[in-house]
């Protein structure tokens, strides 16, 4: 038997310098796995941070509503 669809895991990685902190990720994420940072970037912006909790899965949603493209998927 192969393992279950539902068992992938997935993970993002945010671009902190492109990020301008709208949030409009944190709150289409299913997860909730997607939280404010306390750093400011460069261009003066709160980017955002995956909280590592592993439960990411790699939906992909918060990478389509990014309007700077600033977040890449992994999934596996
Ligand atoms: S890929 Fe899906 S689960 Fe993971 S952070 Fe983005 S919206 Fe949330
Ligand atoms: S939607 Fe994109 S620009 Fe907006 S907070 Fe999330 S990663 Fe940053």
């Amino acid at each position: 038997m192969g393992k279950p669809d539902t068992k992938v895991k997935g993970s993002i990685e945010i671009d902190q310098e492109l990020c301008k902190g709208c949030q409009i990720c944190i709150s289409f994420c299913p997860k909730d796995v997607i939280s404010p940072s306390d750093r400011l970037n460069a261009s003066g912006y709160l980017p955002v941070l995956l909280d590592d909790s592993g439960v990411c899965t790699g939906c992909a949603i918060c990478a389509v509503v990014c309007p700077e493209v600033a977040i890449e998927v992994y999934r596996g």
